[in-house]
Formats: structure tokens, sequence, C-alpha cells
């Protein structure tokens, strides 16, 4: 498969931004217009006065090491959000292509398509929240640029069959983009070594969940490298700052504290779906890979409200495709489960 035929044919041709830190980061630099004297405000010894690495080869190598993918195989971008729009923006031409979601799931690839003028197809997901394949498969044509999955799904909280996926990067000729957003959370390793090798498969991660930091926007996709270089054309030439990439090195270094966080989520998550199951009003219970349960009850907007008013706020996913009656909640501290638990048992419908 040659993934140069899917690429827009305006990016193929595109001469990127040459940055000026592209080729030194250190000397005399007269070079990027920058304030020699320093900055006003100094963190560390992170010389905040210098543009930032374009090629982000220290986080790049640090990540290479702690999950054993080569650094060529990996982007950086500013949320895994940003990865999303970049690979719209490379493969799909606005008014023209398509891409395919597979709903119940998340909005943003819709929310990026929209924004850049593509049309979306929904594939519903079938009966167990898996990947129909049949109906995805009878769903791309030519024009299908992308099929977006997400595994483990948000909001139904299910990893997607791999098997399944592969049928999928085998037999189309579009972008599969899995989102593991929440890998970390299910007993799983996820597909980040299979996107080195399927040229057509792209993986994004974050550091927004299990990571802990949603605050400095940051997360990555592991493919092979005719789409990582893609990826670094068309990117704004100093995507990741020199503040981010600091505490990304901080991060990696500290893993531990990482498998500590998921662990005790992940124990949370099962005490809090045994005690969904024993609360009456709360008629299905979703098993859930990821760091949030989605439960369905009679009045989802009632039951909403309430806790709102209890000051414990969740997310009312009732209005999304073939998942009506469905609230989500985050697994919390202790402290916030055993509130939101108590105070859902208090209402009366
Ligand atoms: C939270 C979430 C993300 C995270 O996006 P960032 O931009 O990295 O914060 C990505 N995908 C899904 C499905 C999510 O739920």
């Amino acid at each position: 498969m040659n993934i140069e035929n899917l690429v827009r044919k305006n990016i193929l041709k595109l001469k990127p931004y040459t940055s000026a830190r592209e080729s030194h980061l250190n000397g005399i630099l007269l070079d990027a217009n920058e304030n020699s004297l320093g900055s006003v405000v100094e963190f560390d010894e992170l010389k905040l006065n210098r543009y930032p690495d374009p090629n982000q080869n220290a986080i790049r190598e640090s990540l290479s090491k702690l999950i054993s993918i080569p650094k060529e195989n990996l982007f950086f971008g500013v949320g895994s959000d940003e990865i999303i729009e970049l690979l719209v923006k490379i493969f799909c031409n606005p008014r023209e292509d398509e891409a395919i979601v597979c709903e119940p799931t998340y909005g943003m690839y819709k929310v990026c398509c929209d924004i850049n003028d593509i049309e979306v197809k929904n594939v519903p997901l079938d009966s167990n929240f898996d990947i129909d394949l049949i109906s995805a498969k009878n769903s791309v044509t030519e024009k299908t640029k992308i099929v977006f999955l997400c595994s483990p799904n948000n909001p139904t909280g299910n990893l997607l069959s791999k098997e399944k996926i592969f049928e999928l990067t085998n037999s189309v000729n579009s972008i599969v983009v899995v989102d593991e957003a929440y890998i970390d959370f299910a007993n799983d390793d996820g597909l980040i070594k299979e996107a080195i090798q399927i040229p057509n498969l792209v993986v994004t991660r974050t550091f927004s969940k299990a990571w802990g930091l949603a605050g400095i926007r940051c997360g990555y996709a592991v493919a092979n490298e005719v789409i990582i270089k893609l990826l670094f054309k068309v990117k704004s030439p100093y995507n990741i700052n020199k503040l981010t990439s600091n505490f990304i090195l901080k991060a990696l270094n500290n893993k531990s504290k990482h498998d500590l966080f998921v662990n005790e989520i992940i124990s949370e998550r099962k005490r809090i779906e045994n005690e969904l199951k024993n609360i009456s009003l709360v008629i299905n219970v979703l098993p859930s890979d990821s760091n949030f349960i989605s439960f369905k009850v009679e009045k989802p907007k009632e039951v909403f409200s309430f806790l709102e008013s209890k000051g414990i706020i969740i997310r009312d996913r009732s209005n999304q495709f073939n998942f009506s009656g469905y609230l989500r909640v985050s697994i919390g501290t202790k402290e916030e489960n055993d509130e939101f638990l108590k105070q859902l048992k208090n209402f009366k419908g």
C-alpha cells in the first residue's frame, strides 16, 4: 500500500517552513530574533528566551526507550487532539473526501472533520460496542481517507477487537487511526508495535489521562516513518514548548508513579462497578477497560441534575447516538467515589 497516494496533493508538494532552530540549538545564536539578554520570567535552566527544538529530540528519545519503539516512529502533538487535526489536514481534501467514525464515540473526530469540511459517515458500533466490520467495509469508498477508531472507546469503555482492526487495515485503502487515550487502564498492550509495521495504521496516545498531565497538553502518535514525516512536515514549527517537554521528560522518568495511579484507579473501578450493579435505579453497568464507567438509568437528565445539585459533576452522554439513558462517571479518589455513590443512592426518581 502506497500511503502517498492517499495524501493531499498540496501537502505532497508542500515545501515546509524551515525554522531557525532546525539546524542549531547551541552557539552564538543570532538567527531567530530572540532576546539574547534573557527572559522576563526564568524557569530552571530552560532558556525560555530560545525557541524549542522543532524535532522534539529529547522527548522522542526518552519515550522511545520507555516504550521500545524507535524514535523515527514517534511524533508529539499538543494533546492527541492536535494529532487528529493534523491527520485530517494531511489526508482529507475539503469538500471532497470522507471520513468514518463509529458511534457512540469521542466527539472530536467529527468536529475536526466538520471544521475542515470533510463529510463524516457514521458506521455504528455493534450491540457489543465493537466494530461492525461488514458495515464498515461497505461504507468505505474511494473518497474515504480516514477511519477513526477509539480503543478503549469513549464513552462505552471497552477495547475494540484487534482482529477486526487488522481486517480493516488489510482491506481498506485508507488510514486507520486508533485512539488509545485509555490504553493504560486496559489489560492490553495496544497496537503500537503493529503501528510500525502496518503502513496505514496510526496509534495516538496522550499524557492527559493515566499520566495526570491534562494541563500541559501533550500526546503522541506511533506510526510508520512515512506518516511520521508527514506529521512533522505540516505541524507548526515549534508545537511542543520547552515547559511541556521538560515536564514530559520528568514524567517519563517517573513511570512508577504512573503505575501506582493506574493500579489504584483500576481497583476503584472494580469497586464502583460492583456497587453500581447493586443500586436499583441503575439498569445497566458497562464493563470498563478505561478510567470511567458508563451506566444506564431511567431518567439520565434528572439523575445528572440531582448529582450536580450536590456538587458532583458527571457527564450526561444520553444524547449520544445509540447511547440513550447512559451517564459516564470518571473514577476519582476513593473519597470522591464514595460521595458519588452515596448521593446516587439518595436519588429519588
Ligand atoms: C481524553 C481523550 C483524549 C485526550 O486528548 P488530549 O488532546 O490528548 O488531551 C483523546 N481521545 C479520547 C477518546 C479521549 O477521551
